[in-house]
């Protein structure tokens, strides 16, 4: 049996939570078994019950009071009673803060193995074989993982979450849970208001020093805007206090892996790819042709920012 852990924002699953149940169903399809989902925390069943679509057949529930803030040493105890309750033995987990929390502590009190970083399904012909990506994805490692639970921790984008017409019962899960659990308590959470998530967003329009000053960004912010996306930005742009230090991507920033990736200005040194290479495709702005960031890119525009992105966002507003 796969488990497959899900995670709530504000009662929805989150989109990433969505492909880890699609690859979660395709590991149990190609083992012969079935794909059972996890949340945790407030939602309700109707919410719950689009795992159904991707593939899980059953969405267990655990809803206690003191779940309601995330924490995941709790979380981790949840999780770990599941994977018995169910007797899973490969236990999926989408990429996030909270999940690599979760990972470790989970495969600690089930003596499991865990690999993160998954990019492929796994190949179950012989043993079970997974891809993962090393080195801020520039090499990946075939890692034969053995033990009776194998936890893995898979990468945003592994897999397309296609919605299809399944659908999956809903049952309450209660757990008895102890003090330990709660050593840590998280005693209220407060969201940022008012921007997309860089984390969450499928689409991100970035700038680099290639934008010139920080009362150069318009043009950039209306691109954005007229496609719904959110903004990031190279490093040297950040430390100049030209755009916020929680819109840095990259190596030592965020991470991200939108479905497009819009770079405006920025050369594509490493540092910068290794925090977008998970991104589905990638369009590069830059007046150098020979920029390095071309060779990451999946369409390039040689050409000015501040004449392209105007027309862009021209382009985008009339094909609305
Ligand atoms: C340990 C370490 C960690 C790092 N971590 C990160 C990180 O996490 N993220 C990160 O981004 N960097 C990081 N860096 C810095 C990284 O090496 C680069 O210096 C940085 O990414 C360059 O930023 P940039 O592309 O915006 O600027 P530049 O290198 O100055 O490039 C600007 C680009 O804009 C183009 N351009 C200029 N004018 C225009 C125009 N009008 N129209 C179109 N194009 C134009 C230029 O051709 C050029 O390619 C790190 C460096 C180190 C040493």
């Amino acid at each position: 049996m796969v488990l497959i852990f899900v995670e709530l924002d504000n009662g929805s699953i989150k989109k990433t939570s969505l492909e880890a149940v699609a690859y979660g169903a395709a590991v149990a399809k190609a083992s012969g078994t079935t794909a059972t989902a996890l949340a945790i925390g407030t939602a309700d069943a109707t919410e719950l019950a689009k795992a159904g679509a991707y593939g899980a057949t059953k969405v267990l529930h655990a809803n206690a009071a003191e779940l309601a803030n995330e924490n995941a040493m709790a979380y981790a105890s949840v999780l770990a009673a599941a994977v018995k309750n169910e007797n899973a033995e490969v236990v999926i987990l989408p990429k996030s803060g909270l999940c690599d929390a979760m990972g470790a502590r989970t495969a600690a009190k089930l003596g499991a193995s865990i690999v993160s970083g998954v990019t492929e399904l796994p190949d179950v012909s012989n043993g079970f074989k997974v891809t993962r990506s090393i080195y801020t994805g520039k090499a990946f490692a075939t890692v034969d993982v053995k033990g009776s639970v194998k936890i893995l921790g898979i990468k945003k984008n592994a897999i397309e979450a296609v919605e299809g017409t399944g659908s999956a019962t809903v049952e309450a899960f209660t757990p008895a849970l102890n003090n330990g659990d709660f050593v840590a308590k998280v005693t209220g959470q407060e969201k940022a208001s008012g921007e997309l998530s860089l984390t969450e967003a499928d689409i991100i329009v970035s700038g680099g020093r290639g934008m010139k000053g920080p009362d150069n960004w318009q043009p950039l912010l209306d691109l954005a805007s007229a496609l719904g996306a959110a903004t990031g930005c190279s490093k040297p742009v950040s430390d100049l206090d030209w755009r916020p230090h929680h819109e840095h991507i990259g190596q030592t920033g965020i991470k991200v892996a939108p479905n497009l990736y819009i770079a405006c200005g920025i050369s594509g040194a490493i540092q910068h790819l290794a925090g977008v290479n998970s991104s589905k495709v990638i369009v590069a702005i830059n007046k150098d042709p020979e920029a390095p960031f071309f060779k990451a890119a999946d369409y390039g525009i040689v050409g000015d920012v501040f004449d392209i992105l105007p027309r862009l966002t021209k382009a985008v507003k009339d094909a609305k």
